[in-house]
């Protein structure tokens, strides 16, 4: 598909927000253009299909899913939702991690959150709310790279409350993969461009210039979806002007999270839909899903120190430290029933560059900040711009959908 020179909207990205943007503007009568540097729609929504079994490579729970609206177009699509409760709070016959250790750990992460909520440290930071003496500081932070990509350390409370207060306890999926109902989802008829890197935004008296390897499109306003870490590096040149945008980015980096999945060979002792955390006192632990949904797989899922092996060292090494950790639990012979099927690279895909956001202690007010418009005819969106809801596909949906809304309010005037 040829690029056109012109267009009333163009949005930068079609992950979950980019695809929310192009729902709200598709029948607004607004000309809308969608540049992807990917060669595949839904960013870090991406599922594959391989080894016999269908995954996510990125979001894959539709947390919140009583009140998050890709439960409602998983319906409308006709996309089945799973709503059963997850494995999480399972141990897998209790190895390694008995339900005695399993009921402290989880005091300690209540008394943790609990701290965080109603008592946060004047520092904002997360780790300052720590137990000084407690046991589980280990397993605190490996909750931490699950939940936020990054130590306690580099959490603001603040940041950290504002989502946990707004979700709910429900984490649905859809069988057919989160990332095959955000593609599902965007319209047929706005055309999406993949493939195609912006490299600048420049602004001119009456329209912004974008300039591609494909060629250059004019349009009157922009929606910009890009990550964080996209916002603040160098791949795309931004007119000075947005300083204030990009240095709200980088208070709110991506973390670090990757999932490694594992085919399961022969007869094996795995469960279907069951659960395991590898070493509840190792930081970089991994969390194993095993067999979703009866297939033969173990989803492995990395967050912070843990995951950030895949990007330093290698996938390699990533499996080789999921295989041991699982062999230790089950004996060695469990070696034979492994098998490496596909990692995921986030913070090496040059057009992520990480996982999710979060807010750096003190900085939770970034994300108002990297929302706002400019000049009524630039307009953020991404999962990082939502106040309560950042670091999920919904949150991201949503926020395209403000800003579609801004951009068609400002255009009309
Ligand atoms: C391992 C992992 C697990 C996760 N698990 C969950 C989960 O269970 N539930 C949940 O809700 N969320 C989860 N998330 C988070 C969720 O995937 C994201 O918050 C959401 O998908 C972000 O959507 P977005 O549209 O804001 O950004 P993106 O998906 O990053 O979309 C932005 C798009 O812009 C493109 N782009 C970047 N630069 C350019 C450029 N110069 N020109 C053109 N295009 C460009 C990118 O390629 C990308 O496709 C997970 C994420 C990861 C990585």
């Amino acid at each position: 598909m040829p690029l056109i020179d012109e267009a009333d909207v163009v949005i930068i990205g079609a992950g979950a927000a980019g695809t929310g943007a192009a729902r709200r503007l598709y029948g607004s009568g607004l000309s809308t253009v969608i540049l992807e540097a990917l060669p595949r729609a839904g960013g870090r929504a991406w599922t594959q299909t391989t080894g016999g079994a269908t995954f996510d490579l990125g979001c894959g729970w539709l947390h919140s899913g009583d009140r998050n609206p890709w439960t409602r177009i998983a319906g409308e699509l006709g996309f089945a939702v799973d709503r059963r409760q997850s494995a999480w709070q399972v141990q897998f016959r209790d190895l390694g991690f008995s339900a005695a250790e399993r009921a402290e750990a989880n005091e300690a992460f209540e008394r943790w959150n609990d701290r965080v909520a109603d008592d946060p440290p004047a520092t904002d930071i997360a780790a300052d709310a720590l137990d000084p003496a407690g046991e589980w500081t280990a397993y605190l932070q490996a909750l931490s790279g699950f939940i936020s990509g990054d130590e306690l350390e580099r959490i603001s409370c603040r940041d950290y409350a504002a989502y946990d207060q707004a979700s709910t306890n429900n984490n649905w999926r859809v069988p057919a993969g989160y990332g095959t109902l955000v593609s599902a989802a965007m319209p047929a008829d706005v055309p999406v461009h993949l493939s195609t890197s912006v490299e600048s935004i420049e602004l001119d008296e009456s329209r912004i210039v974008l300039r591609t390897p494909s060629g250059t499109l004019r349009a009157r306003a922009v929606i910009v979806t890009v990550s964080t870490n996209i916002i603040a590096g160098d791949a795309i040149r931004w007119p000075s002007v947005l300083d204030p945008w990009r240095d709200a980015a980088r208070q709110l980096p991506l973390g670090s999270n990757e999932k490694l999945f594992l085919e399961i060979a022969g007869a094996s002792p795995f469960e279907d839909e069951s659960h395991l955390l590898g070493n509840p006192h190792d930081a970089t632990t991994g969390s194993y899903y095993i067999r979703p949904f009866g297939q033969p797989v173990i989803e492995c899922f990395l967050g912070g120190a843990g995951a950030r092996v895949v990007a330093e060292q290698g996938p390699d090494v990533a499996f080789d430290r999921a295989t041991d950790q699982l062999a230790a639990l089950f004996g060695n012979d469990i070696r034979r029933n492994l098998r490496p099927l596909v990692a995921s690279d986030w913070t090496r895909t040059p057009s992520i560059g990480g996982a999710y956001s979060h807010a750096l202690p003190g900085q939770a007010d970034a994300r108002s900040v990297l929302a706002q418009p400019y000049d009524s005819r630039l307009f953020f969106a991404g999962e990082a711009t939502h106040r309560t809801d950042f670091s999920t596909a919904h949150g991201a949906f949503q926020s395209g959908i403000r800003a579609a809304d801004e951009a068609i309010v400002a255009l009309a005037g």
